[in-house]
């Protein structure tokens, strides 16, 4: 017998009710969409499970992609069989066998199905033993085995499972709300993505760019590892917004040393907006509290001014090395590293503010008008639907949103 499933446990049991309800289709919606490349399994609910029938899937594959998926608690190969004591033997002995190198075991049994006749008291020493009669070297300890094997008799079946594997934890992404998070190709915000999906939210992109000075691949780039965000919830929307004459009228009509604060107050106003006109309610961002210029606590004080919406920093309190540790693993470091220039690095003021005073800046932005551009910008949007396959990006213009 081989493992022919995969049981997914969920996290976050405190959930009730309705709510219960929500995170449960939302998992499963999830746990099918990562799966969508893996045709032949299929996902199946039950009472506060889900279980993954592998159909000839490669099991080790499957069980990587569903340990991405958020709202998971931990997760098990199973191997389904009838409620059968011979049957069950078999089910136990091949699920030991299957952990090589394993010394110890102890057998679990529970009997959801009360019309089994065999009680768990009966099941545990008859597989037991039965795993004795036919292995070498193996032996029995109920207190720190090496393998747990646990056997439930459910009224579709049993399912018998070995080793516990963790899963993403967090909330299934589509749970929380909608947030809009800035991503800018570098290695933070990425992050900041993937932080904020875990605790449930949907989100959807923001990203300046500013053509001719930044070309195509600084775009490809973040639309790269949009991709890569979306293997861990779902379908995201990337907002591209042309930047070039709001950083010109900034490098022109704004005191250098206020250019790079001025910028960045452009960019939350304008994404606001889009989290508005799309329904988020929250706006994400990669800062990290002291990394540059643009994150002292002055300058987050001082840019965070135009807007009134809840700004998640996930990683305001992280430092570099933590941050880049999370980006190797979620894959969007190798993208992030890629050398294209931002529109942020172009237009970079030589001797930036670090310590901008809230009320200075109000009055120099406020002697430019820059409500026009600002319209504009909006105006000019280009919405690409990231699907989390390679293929299959969907393009339209902003204007069909609304
Ligand atoms: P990152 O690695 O995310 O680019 P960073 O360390 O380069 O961050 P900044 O350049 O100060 O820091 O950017 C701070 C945050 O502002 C970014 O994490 C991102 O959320 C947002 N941001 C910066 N540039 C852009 C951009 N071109 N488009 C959208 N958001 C941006
Ligand atoms: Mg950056």
């Amino acid at each position: 017998m081989e493992f022919d499933h995969i049981l997914i446990r969920f996290g976050e049991m405190a959930l009730k009710g309705k709510n219960r309800k929500h995170f449960e289709r939302q998992l499963l919606e999830n746990v099918q969409f990562r799966l969508g490349e893996f045709r032949r399994a299929k996902v199946k609910k039950t009472r506060g499970r889900m279980y993954v029938l592998l159909n000839g899937e490669d099991a080790e594959e499957v069980m990587k992609a569903c340990q991405q998926v958020f709202g998971i608690y931990s997760l098990s190969f199973a191997i389904h069989t009838e409620n059968e004591l011979e049957k069950l033997k078999e089910a136990v002995l091949s699920a030991v066998q299957a952990e090589n190198g394993a010394r110890t075991f102890k057998i679990s049994a529970k009997r959801a199905d009360k019309s089994f006749p065999l009680t768990s008291e009966d099941l545990n020493p008859a597989l037991g033993g039965h795993i004795l009669k036919n292995t070498e070297g193996l032996s029995v300890d109920v207190h720190h085995p090496d393998v747990e094997l646990k056997v439930e008799i459910r009224h579709e079946g049993a399912y018998v499972t070995s080793k516990d594997y963790p899963g993403a934890g967090g909330f299934p992404v589509g749970t929380t709300g909608k947030a809009m998070i800035m991503l800018s190709g570098g290695i933070d915000s990425p992050v900041a993505g993937y932080l904020t999906m875990k605790r449930g939210v949907e989100i959807e992109a923001v990203h300046f760019y500013s053509p001719p000075y930044t070309n195509e691949r600084a775009k490809q780039k973040v639309l790269d590892i949009a991709q890569e965000l979306s293997r861990y919830g779902k379908r995201i929307k990337v907002h591209i917004v042309p930047f070039t004459a709001i950083q010109q009228k900034i490098h022109k009509d704004i005191p250098d040393s206020y250019g790079m604060t001025i910028t960045r107050r452009m960019m939350l106003k304008i994404t606001e907006k889009v989290a508005r006109q799309q329904g988020a309610l929250a706006i994400t961002t990669g800062e990290s509290l002291g990394q540059v210029a643009s994150q002292t606590m002055e300058s987050m004080n001082t840019i965070n001014e135009v807007t009134d919406y809840p700004v998640i920093r996930p990683l305001v309190t992280m430092d570099k090395l933590e941050i880049i540790n999370i980006a190797e693993k979620i894959d969007t470091y190798d993208i992030s590293i890629r050398p294209y220039e931002d529109c942020c690095t172009i237009f970079v003021p030589k001797e930036p503010k670090t310590k901008p005073n809230r009320e200075k800046t109000v009055a120099i932005e406020q002697s430019v008008d820059f409500s026009g551009y600002i319209e504009e910008a909006v105006g000019n949007i280009e919405t690409i639907h990231i699907n989390g396959k390679s293929e299959g990006r969907k393009q339209e213009s902003f204007a069909d949103l609304f």
